[in-house]
């Protein structure tokens, strides 16, 4: 019988979303990479990103680009994290292509390049303010000179990641300024830059506007497919899914408690607990997840029933009228960082529809 918890993954939501996307995309000259890190490299879930019309695959992590190319998924995959100095050997072997921001790491690239007999392609990552990874713009061409100049290394081309530190918004101000690096590349170097990857679903909004998008010939989208809203302000994206996935857990207590704590209140489990205010009694649920397999405040219950906290292993629910009982099974959307929990979860089985 069913498991629980639960994640099911209905697969035709998701292809009808990651058909549209491209197609909108396409329609403004750009094309889309899926990138499968929330979904660890599922190979089914890989597999209809290509049917939707992406050209290549991405993921931050070298294991899941492993798996995808174990199941024999057939794209070009690229890495999106910086590869580490110790698993640069692993990089050239299973991804063609990686994105870069530090020389000695394009070197050993370069090495294990030259040692395996192939050639691995260099995406250079420009830091325009998010201030998570990328070059200063100022180093940008001697770093495209150096990579230029290693034997075995294809230089790619250019990207930029906002929106995912600090929130930064893509808009016409650094979008323009990428462009204008592209173009400043070509002219000092009379090369082609080829791909001018824009960011990842947080572009989505400029890159569908009526704004020129210059240069920018490729997204890196992820949770704009898998969820179908833009991770900006979390607003759904028209014609798209947003319950692509659902979470399924079972209630293990159901009792009439008091809404206030009795005692002397210290830590809890996870930090400081939220202050309570006294309600009197309450109608409470425990229902069998927690911290280690969700964000506890980054899942929606059905209307009625509210997440009061979690633990490890046991997430508070309330609900308005006294109607969970033992057994029950309750049914949750998830954001992106409950989402990226629950994949990540052994404990919580996929099931895919
Ligand atoms: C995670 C990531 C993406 C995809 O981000 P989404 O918000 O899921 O679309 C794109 N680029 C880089 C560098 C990333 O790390």
């Amino acid at each position: 019988m069913t498991s629980s918890p639960r994640l099911t993954i209905d697969i035709g939501k998701l292809k009808h979303n990651a058909q549209t996307i491209t197609t909108r995309l396409a329609k403004r000259g750009i094309s889309v990479t899926g990138v499968t890190k929330a979904i660890l490299g599922t190979p089914s879930i890989a597999t209809l990103f290509l049917d939707a019309g992406m050209n290549r695959l991405a993921d931050s992590r070298i294991e899941n680009i492993e798996t995808m190319q174990t199941a024999r998924v057939s794209a070009e995959m690229t890495l999106l994290r910086s590869p580490m100095l110790s698993q640069v050997k692993r990089v050239v072997h299973h991804c063609h292509t990686s994105c870069n921001t530090e020389i000695s790491v394009i070197k050993e690239l370069s090495v294990s390049a030259q040692r395996e007999g192939r050639f691995h392609g260099v995406i250079l990552m420009v830091e325009l303010g998010d201030l998570r990874e990328g070059i200063m713009p100022e180093d940008l061409l001697d770093t495209v000179k150096y990579t230029l100049n290693c034997p075995n290394i294809t230089f790619k081309g250019i990207g930029t990641n906002l929106a995912c530190r600090c929130g930064v918004v893509p808009d016409n101000q650094n979008m323009t300024r990428l462009s204008e690096l592209a173009v400043s590349i070509e002219d000092a170097l009379n090369i082609e830059v080829e791909t001018v990857s824009g960011g990842n679903s947080a572009n989505l909004k400029w890159a569908l506007s009526d704004q020129k998008v210059g240069r920018i010939n490729n997204l890196r989208l992820g949770e704009s497919i898998l969820l179908g809203c833009e991770p900006l302000h979390r607003q759904p994206i028209d014609g798209l899914h947003q319950n692509a996935f659902t979470l399924n857990t079972e209630v293990i207590e159901a009792k009439m408690k008091p809404s206030k704590p009795i005692g002397t209140i210290a830590q809890a489990a996870f930090g400081h607990p939220p202050s309570t205010t006294n309600r009197g009694t309450v109608a409470q649920a425990i229902v069998a997840i927690g911290q280690q397999d969700i964000d506890p405040f980054g899942l929606k219950p059905s209307a009625g029933i509210h997440v009061m906290g979690a633990s490890s292993d046991h997430l508070i629910l309330e609900s308005n009228r006294n109607t969970l009982r033992v057994g029950d099974d309750v049914t949750f959307q998830l954001n992106y960082s409950a989402l990226v929990r629950a994949m990540t979860s052994p404990y919580v089985s996929k099931i895919f529809r």
